[in-house]
């Protein structure tokens, strides 16, 4: 049996399912999800991310978190948080220069949020020495000041997407033909996050809407407006969601996205105009491209530091991973970094002019 087999089965001949049932399918079905597989991410897996590329971006996140904390006041207890941590590699580093600020560590309590199984067993080996715990919602965030973090998350999350008519909308669904898997079109009421995008879409375009992400969104800054704290959500995305951006990477080379369910990784950018939206009063959103926060945060030093230590081969990668992180052809413009901060807060670094 293969999860495509199962979805045809389920889906039956008449059925359709929505692209959001789909990709949570390939992410998390119990059986065949792609991230039940501990070597899911990395070199290793289908995809590798920002934190696998090199160790110098989990640093320089450290290294924010530090200051972050530092500026508003040094909290004497806090919640040191992770959205979807895959292997662990970033907090990893995180923890290893935030070592350095022993006050910052022991004030630190180290909170987790991963659906897979598997995941959570490489995180709880990775991490033992800092005793995480993990919770399923993020209503169980303690309340108390909250450092947040998260890298290609939002990605994961599942989206629907509806393409335009003139006046109304149709919700593109995947159907079983056969022994294969299809994209169909079937009508829609439309969502209430479509309303406003009739005046910047023509018809035929496509729309994609992530529901799933707004909650988690108004549960973050809530934390952050009432005990103060900061979040970090790094991903790849624009300032508004347009045209069809579903996407499956199988070892580390795009695939069709109905290919080969639960082989290979599929996500869709992340519309940072939709998070941003969802933040509510009291708390201020910027958002930068990941290669000028990263080069604003230090990069290039970290990076002249590093490659002393470096030669041959080992050298060789180091310089193709800051060109990777932060060239704009590369991650470095097409990543961006969302800051959530108290309105009163200080800018932090890496967002000042
Ligand atoms: N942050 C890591 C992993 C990115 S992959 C890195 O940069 O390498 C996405 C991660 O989010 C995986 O750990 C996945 O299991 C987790 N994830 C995706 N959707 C989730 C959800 N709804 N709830 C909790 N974890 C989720």
């Amino acid at each position: 049996m293969t999860l495509k087999a199962k979805l045809i089965a389920s889906i039956g001949s008449s059925g359709t399912i929505p692209v959001s049932d789909y990709m949570t399918a390939c992410l998390f079905d119990r059986e065949f999800g792609y991230y039940q597989r501990r070597d899911a991410i990395g070199a290793q897996g289908a995809f590798t991310t920002a934190p696998e590329i090199s160790q110098m971006f989990g640093e320089l996140i450290g290294i924010f978190l530090v200051n972050s904390w530092r500026e508003q006041g040094s909290p004497r207890r806090f919640t040191l948080a992770e959205l979807g941590p895959g292997r662990a590699t970033m907090m990893d580093d995180i923890l290893r220069v935030a070592g350095r600020f022993e006050s910052f560590l022991s004030a630190a309590e180290l909170i987790m949020v991963e659906q897979s199984p598997a995941l959570r067993d490489v995180q709880r080996q990775k991490l033992s020495g800092h005793h995480p715990q993990w919770i399923d919602t993020l209503d169980m965030l303690p309340e108390q000041p909250l450092f947040l973090v998260a890298n290609e998350f939002f990605d994961a999350l599942p989206i629907r997407q509806f393409r335009r008519r003139r006046c109304s909308w149709k919700e593109i669904h995947v159907a079983a033909d056969g022994d294969a898997l299809e994209f169909q079109e079937v009508d829609s009421e439309g969502d209430s996050a479509l309303r406003q995008r009739h005046s910047d879409t023509r018809p035929g375009d496509i729309v994609e809407i992530r529901h799933a992400a707004i909650p988690l969104l108004e549960q973050i800054s809530s934390r952050i407006r009432q005990f103060g704290g900061v979040a970090l959500l790094s991903d790849y995305g624009g300032e508004r969601s347009w045209g069809d951006t579903l996407q499956a990477v199988s070892n580390h080379h795009p695939v069709h996205p109905l290919a080969e369910p639960g082989e290979s990784d599929i996500s869709a950018h992340v519309d940072f105009g939709a998070l941003r939206n969802a933040v509510g009063d009291g708390v201020s959103t910027a958002l930068l491209p990941q290669g000028v926060w990263l080069e604003g945060m230090g990069l290039v030093e970290r990076a002249r530091i590093l490659a002393e230590r470096l030669e041959g081969e080992a050298l060789r990668q180091h310089i193709a991973a800051q060109r990777r992180l932060t060239h704009p052809a590369e991650m470095g413009e097409l990543y961006k970094v969302l800051l959530i901060r108290p309105s009163h807060a200080p800018l932090p670094p890496g967002f000042e002019n």
